[in-house]
């Protein structure tokens, strides 16, 4: 039988009601105590990282996990972490730069509703997750959620409230799973000795483009930040307004050696600046862009990679390298 760890993290799959709304405080030897069925196909363990919303969670948790699974990698055949559904697809995506090329499946899951709930989707993604960690197929970092298994660095938490809640953005999902039964649609092999990384550069802030927004607030923070991400409209472009506009700020980021990303508000197909003139002139001040990439895998890409380098031609390379299907679009 395999051996799967369970590393309980917190979220809504692990909560109660209090007079404060739902916090989580169900331990992790209590959640295995409602997925009876897995002690017939596994052998688990349960491990308490931490008890948090997820909203609480941070890069450093990030890290923490890693640590966890690293000093016991050896010891089990799967992982398997509970976790808040708010930040779960930001985990996903920063252990699958953390943790690279892992044989052994580390899946993250979670729920809508409580597990000691009735009507709870968290027993039946509990059980789908343990099995998808026992199946010999699985490897590296996957959310298993809603019958969807995705990978680490393509999730993205589509729906506030009702089952299922993540979809796998311009990529196929990795599997389904239904009736216990797992149906794989994509396929690879992993061997050898997973390579982790115990560090993060967390200085990487998001701007969200809206309409006429001005670009002042980047001069106020570039000081705290090494790289910023701007969330822009459409394939991308920056608007141009002059010797005060953004098109302008930015290019005075990228001479003071800031890494800028430009990222889509819109979900799926990804950015190409190449397509519009508000596009190339901003590419030609020297921005990288996300294409395909997720803004999630965006995000923990460049804090995964910041932590290693400073030199922007080694940024650009390894931002532009494919890591675990996070980027398909060169
Ligand atoms: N606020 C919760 C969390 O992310 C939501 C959930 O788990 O579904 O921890």
């Amino acid at each position: 039988m395999k051996k799967i760890l369970l590393i309980a993290t917190g979220g809504t799959i692990a909560s109660k009601r209090t007079e404060n709304g739902l916090m989580p405080l169900i331990l992790s030897e209590e959640l295995l105590d409602y997925v009876p069925a897995a002690r017939e196909f596994c052998e688990v363990e349960a491990l308490q990282l931490l008890n948090l919303d997820s909203t609480n969670i941070t890069p450093e948790h990030w890290i923490m996990m890693a640590n966890a699974i690293e000093a016991r990698y050896d010891s089990f055949d799967g992982f398997v972490i509970c976790h808040g559904t708010d930040t779960m697809a930001f985990t996903a995506a920063g252990l699958s730069y953390l943790i690279q090329n892992s044989p052994k499946p580390i899946v993250l899951t979670g729920a809508q509703k409580p597990i000691d709930m009735e009507n709870t989707d968290a027993r039946i993604n509990l059980l789908d997750s343990l099995r998808y960690a026992c199946c010999g197929k699985a490897h590296d970092v996957s959310i298993v959620f809603g019958g969807k298994v995705i990978a680490g660095t393509r999730a993205r938490k589509m729906r506030a409230k009702s089952y299922s809640a993540f979809d796998s953005i311009n990529f196929p999902h990795l599997a389904s799973i239904q009736d216990e039964q797992i149906v794989h649609y994509i396929t690879s092999e992993c061997s050898g000795r997973p390579a982790f990384y115990h560090e993060l550069n967390s200085r990487v802030f998001l701007l969200k483009l809206i309409p006429g927004l001005s670009p002042e607030l980047l001069t106020l923070i570039e000081d705290s930040y090494d790289a910023f991400i701007i969330e822009g409209f459409g394939v991308g472009g920056l608007p141009d307004n002059g010797e005060k506009g953004f098109l302008r700020a930015v290019e005075r980021l990228v001479e003071r050696g800031k890494i800028v990303v430009m990222a889509t508000q819109v979900v799926h197909e990804g950015s190409d600046m190449t397509v519009y003139e508000v596009g190339h002139l901003a590419k030609k001040k020297g921005l990288m862009e996300c294409r395909d990439m997720t803004l999630e895998a965006a995000v923990a890409k460049l804090m995964w990679i910041l932590a290693q380098t400073s030199d922007l031609d080694r940024i650009r390379a390894m931002f532009n390298t494919t890591i675990r299907y996070d980027l398909l679009f060169t």
